[in-house]
């Protein structure tokens, strides 16, 4: 008989951890997971270690247009019960920065240790099962697979975000969403780099590799942290975060030198200038950023004029441009690069506490599906962990 308690789709981190739970609570489960492996972006997450949590997680680390949905989940399975988990299998681990916890050898260990656990609490987990179609009819959901027919009273949607679908992600999510009737908060991709426009491209592209602490404003949002130049736009742990929150058109603003401001800047540039011309400015400006990215600021402000020439006004323009640094990024670097998809099924359709949804009585959503990001760092497994355990509690 192919007839569960519980259906979860997808096996991967959410999918996985609820499964054990509910598993450990006497139902009989079947994970459908289309992949030849389960948790295939756990894998290659972390560098292939794996941040799979941060200590200092909040609710404050999360994007989502219904903020204090995570609340509950998150203070009923903290970084705390998953360490607990990871010291019981012995798996070595390490803080990288503040708070970020890596696997010291392989993401591998943090797979082994999932499925481990929910096959020893009886879970039944199929691989290369490609969930196509489901049927809900008297309180019933029939899962139909490319070969199979599967069936049970409780359904969990775990299959992720949209993002690598190199590694077979898909919108199954959404399609079920559209199925029965809930909102979705549109998706698109984010911890992502931003490709620059244009002139941007002309500007900065060969210096692909240079990284440095900058301070990034987009709208309200501020980071100050590191970004790297690529060939093709920006990168780096402030660029990935400022993609949580930029909407295409919008500006983005780097300070090149946070621990300075614009007046002081212009104080130095006014001496250099009466001491004796752009040598002096060169030499401070490259003590401050890497010597190449410095001197393509400092062309820039040659091209307003001679520097002897250069008026105040132009070199307030200057140290503007040091300390907010404008341009309209091109898009993001889009979903095969981006580490998640922000957006998705609104939350405001599901119960916080059980995750299941309010109009379809059995059914459940949980992991980056839902409209929860978190920021770099550990704060996305951990959303994982944090909505499955939730769920699983519930099933
Ligand atoms: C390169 C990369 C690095 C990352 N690094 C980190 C990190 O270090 N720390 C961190 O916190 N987060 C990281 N993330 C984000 C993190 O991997 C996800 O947020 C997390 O895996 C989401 O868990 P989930 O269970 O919701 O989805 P997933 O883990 O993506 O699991 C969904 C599962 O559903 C399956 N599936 C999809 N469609 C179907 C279908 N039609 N039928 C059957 N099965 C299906 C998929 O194959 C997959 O196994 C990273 C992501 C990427 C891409």
């Amino acid at each position: 008989m192919n007839s569960y308690d519980v259906i979860v789709l997808g096996g991967g981190a959410a999918g996985l951890m609820c499964a054990a739970e509910a598993a450990l609570r006497g139902r009989k489960v079947l994970i459908l997971e289309q992949g030849h492996r389960p948790g295939p972006k756990i894998l290659v997450s972390g560098g292939g270690r794996c941040n799979f949590t941060n200590i200092y997680v909040k609710p404050a680390n999360y994007y989502s247009s219904n903020p204090g949905f995570v609340n509950e989940a998150l203070s009923g399975f903290k970084p705390k019960n998953f360490i607990n988990l990871v010291k019981e299998r012995r798996i070595s681990y390490h803080e990288k920065k503040e708070g970020q916890l890596f696997c010291d050898k392989s993401a591998k260990e943090i797979i082994d240790l999932l499925v481990k656990r929910a096959e020893t609490s009886g879970v039944k987990l199929l691989l290369n099962q490609k969930v196509q179609q489901i049927v809900h009819k008297n309180g019933s959901f029939t899962v139909k697979t490319e070969t199979e027919t599967y069936q049970a009273n409780k359904l969990v949607v775990a299959t992720g975000g949209l993002s690598w679908p190199q590694l077979g992600a898909t919108d199954l999510g959404f399609q079920i969403a559209n199925q029965f009737g809930l909102k979705i908060i549109e998706p698109a991709p984010a911890l992502a780099g931003l490709l620059f426009p244009t002139q941007e491209m002309i500007r900065f592209k060969d210096l692909a590799g240079i990284h440095l602490r900058v301070s990034v404003s987009c709208g309200s949002w501020n980071m100050e942290e590191d970004i790297m130049i690529t060939h093709k736009g920006l990168s780096g742990p402030v660029i990935l975060n400022a993609s949580l929150v930029w909407k295409p058109k919008q500006e983005i603003i780097i300070n090149w030198v946070p621990e300075l401001t614009v007046e002081s800047t212009y104080r130095q540039l006014k001496k250099d200038k009466a001491a004796g011309g752009r040598g002096e400015f060169r030499i401070w400006f490259s003590e401050r950023i890497p010597r190449r990215l410095a001197e393509r600021i400092a062309w820039n402000a040659e091209a307003r004029g001679s520097w002897a020439e250069l008026s105040d006004e132009r070199l307030l323009a200057l140290a503007t441009d040091i300390h907010a640094y404008r341009f309209v990024p091109a898009d993001t670097f889009g979903y095969r690069m981006a580490e998640v998809m922000k957006g998705g099924v609104d939350t405001r359709e599901f119960s916080p506490t059980t995750m299941e949804c309010l109009k379809v009585p059995g059914l459940f959503f949980i992991g980056e599906i839902l409209d929860v990001t978190g920021q770099l760092g550990g704060f996305n497994f951990q959303w994982a962990w944090s909505s499955g355990f939730a769920c699983g509690q519930a099933l």
